[in-house]
């Protein structure tokens, strides 16, 4: 079981864009696993390793809370669980991977007069990212907006009336523009990170062994 003390706990995405890039890397570091994707633990065959199969958003606080000790997901991911303060005080260690990269954007209807940051004065602002995009309006002193929290099709929130823009990840555009919005700001940039620890002990050795891999493979993708 997963239950062994000596067996390091890694955090990924069970399915989705970040586990794609995730899987490819831990096969590139030469890792293979003993269980289908399907289910909620892969153990690694070469280092004593257990892969923990979750929903993105679930690693930051696995992590933090040291369910999981190591974990990788996206930069907004976990900088939005801990600007929402989700986090607490056991903030892990983050080394960035340089792949799954995206931008969080505001995008705003094509016809709005936008300039600057003040332009957003009062608007309602839909988005899965409040803490961060909170954040942005406060260092860029926007006064009276707020943020309308929601889980999917953002990009028709200013149609429905419900908002006067979103904030969301953004890839090529096309789907923004496709619904007559248009980026009026990136607000944070991201790509995947590795996250967790101090360790120590074994299970800090068996960290620096998996770190010295992805090393490894981040040097000769250069
Ligand atoms: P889950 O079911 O795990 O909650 P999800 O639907 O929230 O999945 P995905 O769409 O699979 O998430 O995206 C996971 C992560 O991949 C995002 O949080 C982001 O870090 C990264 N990502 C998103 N879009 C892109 C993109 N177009 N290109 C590269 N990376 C992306
Ligand atoms: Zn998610």
């Amino acid at each position: 079981g997963s239950d062994q003390p000596d067996r390091l706990r890694l955090a990924v995405q069970k399915k989705g864009r970040l586990a794609d890039d995730t899987f490819d890397l831990l096969k590139k570091c030469g890792l293979t696993m003993s269980q289908s994707k399907n289910r909620l633990y892969a153990r690694v065959e070469q280092l004593p390793i257990d892969i923990l199969l979750v929903r993105d958003d679930d690693i930051p606080a696995l992590v933090a809370g040291g369910a999981s000790d190591l974990g990788i997901v996206g930069g907004n991911v976990f900088e939005e669980e801990r600007a929402a303060g989700r986090l607490g005080d056991n903030v892990p260690m983050v080394v960035p991977l340089g792949f799954s990269k995206c931008r969080l954007c505001i995008a705003l209807p094509k016809e709005t007069i936008y300039s600057a940051p003040k332009d957003m004065a009062g608007m309602r602002i839909a988005t899965s990212y409040p803490a961060l995009t909170e954040a942005w309006l406060n260092e860029n002193g926007v006064e009276g907006a707020r943020t309308v929290v929601m889980n999917g099709a953002h990009e028709i929130a200013p149609r429905l009336g419900v908002a006067d823009a979103v904030c969301d990840i953004v890839s090529t555009g096309g789907t923004l523009d496709a619904n007559g919005l248009a980026v009026a700001e990136t607000i944070y940039r991201s790509e995947a990170l590795f996250i967790g620890g101090p360790l120590d002990g074994r299970k800090a050795e068996i960290a620096e062994a998996l770190r010295l891999r992805i090393e490894g493979v981040q040097r000769s993708a250069d």
